[in-house]
């Protein structure tokens, strides 16, 4: 397959840049990267068309997206009375694949190839959501979530009967064995798991070279929560103790932390995914990226769909830049926007073959075709971030092979 068009290509650390060109794919990887015009017949994309790898996105949760906009509550009362509700639903295993269904087409429509996301505490239903995504190539780290207190009863599940589903799960999806699925372990939060089950959970992560997922610090009262739970010296430590930090911990928020906690996050490497549309909708706060990026903490950008509203990680990216102003330090740029949606996350994961457009890395390329006069435009990638309009994106290839097409 050709793929002809500008192509979204790094240029150096943290940014990107447009060349014209056009790619090879075949045996689901970029094959042939060249730069020039196309000398022959593209399968897809043309010279007014933006070629982007596909979009990654570090936090999201898949039993949420029917439950995007429920507005007017804070993060706590929205757990109550929203999310826990719809997660519960997963309790049926063929509701839960149906909706796995329903949410990845979501996903491809909107040019996202790649995710790190929560499943429910259900083993049954994430293990469905894990082949749909096995089902569709997709590159997806997905959790069981884990809860043994402070939830509603039918959001509990028993500790060790818990970290025994993992682990099935675990042994079951492994990353380059038979796909590109595989298996994050998920404490949903400090607040409603036990230090013992944290402690157990980073061991089962250690022993299997997992990502763990979980969310820190997003909101003022559930420090105060934190603490009564676990004591001090901070929210941060109680994960540290854990055994929880380290290079593939993707920790959701990061908004309340103090110089002493970003020194710990930078010190184990752990990823701090910022959630630019979720800490605005549930107005917890803006994340100060300036300030994690000067302490040496590694930054990720996610959707936390459904907290966040966006589907669209461009529009993610583009609440980033906002919270750049929002939180008076310097603006980041368009180039940096869309190298962290590609590129960037692709590296917070800790993945050497996706996020960019080089022979030999796995064909998951998106085929964007803009009805403005982007390439003559002041700032091009600006244009795109800040006009973006979903019925540009005319395809989603992943692994090689066509999952979404506009026309179809
Ligand atoms: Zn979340």
């Amino acid at each position: 397959m050709i793929v002809e068009g500008n192509l979204l290509l790094p240029d150096g650390a943290q940014q990107v840049k447009l060349a014209l060109g056009w790619l090879r794919l075949e045996g689901g990887r970029i094959k042939e990267v060249h730069l020039g015009p196309c000398p022959h017949e593209a399968d897809a994309g043309g010279p007014q068309a933006l070629i982007s790898p596909g979009f990654i996105d570090t936090h999201l949760h898949m039993p949420q997206f029917d439950i995007i906009g429920a507005h007017g509550l804070d993060l706590l009362d929205w757990l109550d009375q929203v999310t826990f509700l719809a997660e519960t639903r997963w309790a049926n295993a063929d509701y839960a694949q149906a909706m796995s269904e329903r949410v990845l087409d979501q996903l491809l429509a909107h040019g996202t190839t790649s995710f790190l996301g929560y499943g429910t505490i259900h083993h049954d239903g994430t293990r469905r959501a894990l082949d749909a995504c096995r089902k569709r190539q997709m590159r997806a780290v997905v959790g069981q979530v884990l809860i043994d207190q402070e939830a509603p009863e039918s959001m509990l599940n028993e500790r060790e009967a818990s970290l025994a589903q993992t682990e099935a799960l675990l042994q079951d999806f492994r990353d380059g064995v038979d796909g590109r699925v595989s298996v994050a372990v998920t404490p949903r939060f400090a607040i409603t798991c036990s230090a013992q089950l944290m402690a157990q959970a980073a061991e089962l992560a250690q022993r299997y070279d997992a990502h763990i997922q979980t969310h820190l610090a997003e909101m003022k009262p559930e420090l105060e929560a934190v603490a009564a739970l676990h004591g001090g010296p901070h929210y941060t430590g109680v994960y540290q103790r854990a055994g929880l930090l380290g290079q593939r911990t993707v920790l959701g928020h990061c908004i309340y932390l103090s110089d002493e906690e970003l020194e710990i996050l930078a010190q184990t490497g752990a990823v701090a995914a910022h959630c630019p549309t979720a800490n605005s909708f549930l107005r917890s706060g803006t994340m100060n990226r300036a300030r994690l990026l000067s302490a040496g903490v590694r930054l990720s950008v996610g959707s936390d769909i459904g907290g966040g509203y966006e589907r669209s990680m461009v529009r993610s990216a583009r609440a980033m830049i906002e919270a750049t102003f929002h939180a008076g330090t310097a603006p980041m740029s368009a180039g940096a926007a869309w190298w962290h949606i590609t590129a960037g996350n692709a590296g917070a994961m800790g993945w050497s073959s996706v996020g960019s457009l080089q022979e030999g890395f796995e064909a998951d390329v998106l085929v964007i075709e803009p009805d403005v006069p982007w390439l003559d435009a002041y700032n091009p990638l600006g244009m795109l971030m800040f006009g973006w309009d979903d019925r540009w994106l005319r395809q989603t290839i992943v692994a090689g092979a066509v999952a979404f097409d506009a026309a179809v």
